[in-house]
């Protein structure tokens, strides 16, 4: 439950309400916003909820106890309704400011990385991506670089100034990546991981939540609960597409799904075109309608050789054809801001 405290509470009213919460046995979480003090209490179980929101309510300084009967609350908008900001790095996910994460699928060679780290700083990305792990399909395709892929990715950073993302499939990878990255990637192949989203979130990094292809948008939120529950809320959701009967594209953007998580979460949501389109010739208009349709920021491929790539270069960004859609992209969030 969410208890919204008065303006003007003062911190003894504050504490008076977290003793109250301790004495049950629940967690918290503080908001200390300018105005307000919002706490978000955890662990009261379903039966209870309603009696004890309405002896909260009576304590000095208390607003009003919202009971959330909602299978997650951490990441719930009642909780900041105006929406959060989350970073990776120096780059901001969220309301006023939308972050583009870009580069290779996978890293494959030094060069091959340089060059696409290279390329998409000019063109203004803010986050380099690229696969050291990969979730292939096939057990006899490019399984990634691993640990040698991992150290690429942090020198690129290094060298381009950009903080990085990359996949962590178990929990032995997490430590590797979140020694080496800024942000922690969960594929959509396991985003129902609960061990892998709890190990990932007590790292305290920030953690990039990709949707199950064959998950609701529920199922996602309840997902991110599970990193929020360690107690670490920099949480980016991305929506990159989810099965359909159609196989016109390769997955079927669900810009739907992503505008309808952003009504229920106030954690930033990006999108990311490429997987969900798996092909270059899509990914320029998907990027602009999810921008134009609220999105927080994008990911996208970009191969310096798309032609040469060892894993979705058919649905790899050039270098041109990426800074083309940056400009696109930044003239259509101009208008989206000018009139929020
Ligand atoms: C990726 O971003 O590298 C990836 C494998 O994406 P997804 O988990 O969405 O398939
Ligand atoms: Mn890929």
């Amino acid at each position: 439950m969410i208890i919204v405290m008065a303006p003007g509470a003062s911190e003894k009213q504050v504490q008076g309400v977290l003793d109250r919460l301790e004495a049950r046995g629940y967690g918290h979480h503080i908001s200390a916003g300018v105005e307000r003090t919002i706490i978000g209490a955890i662990g009261a179980n379903e039966r209870e909820k309603q009696q004890v929101a309405e002896q909260l309510s009576q304590l000095p300084g208390v607003e009003r106890v919202v009971p959330i009967l909602k299978s997650f609350k951490m990441v719930s908008r009642d909780h900041h309704p105006n929406g959060t900001i989350v970073k990776i790095g120096e780059a901001e996910f969220g309301p006023g400011h939308l972050g583009v994460i870009a580069g290779p699928c996978t890293v494959e060679t030094e060069k091959q990385l340089m060059d696409a780290a290279k390329a998409v700083k000019a063109a203004g990305a803010h986050v380099l991506r690229g696969g050291a792990f990969k979730p292939r399909s096939s057990p006899y395709d490019f399984q990634g670089l691993r640990e040698e892929g991992l150290e690429l990715l942090a020198k690129a950073g290094k060298e381009f100034g950009m903080p990085t993302i990359t996949e962590a499939m178990e929990p032995r990878q997490i430590e590797l990546v979140a020694q080496a990255c800024e942000a922690i990637q969960i594929g959509a192949r396991n985003m129902s991981n609960f061990d892998l989203l709890r190990e990932a979130g007590a790292t305290g990094r920030t953690i990039v939540l990709k949707r199950g292809f064959a998950s609701t948008v529920e199922e996602w939120l309840k997902a991110a609960e599970y990193i929020a529950t360690t107690g670490n809320l920099n949480i980016i959701l991305c929506e990159r597409g989810i099965r359909s009967f159609d196989t016109v594209t390769r997955f079927t953007l669900d810009l739907a799904g992503m505008a309808a998580a952003k009504l229920e979460t106030h954690l930033p949501i990006i999108v990311d075109p490429s997987h969900a389109t798996g092909t270059h010739k899509l990914v320029a208009p998907m990027s602009l309608a999810a921008v134009a349709g609220g999105a927080d920021g994008l990911m996208i491929e970009v191969h310096p050789h798309p032609d040469q790539a060892r894993c979705d270069g058919p649905q790899s960004l050039t270098p041109k054809r990426f800074a083309v859609l940056m400009e696109q992209i930044r003239q259509v969030s101009k208008v989206i801001e000018a009139n929020r």
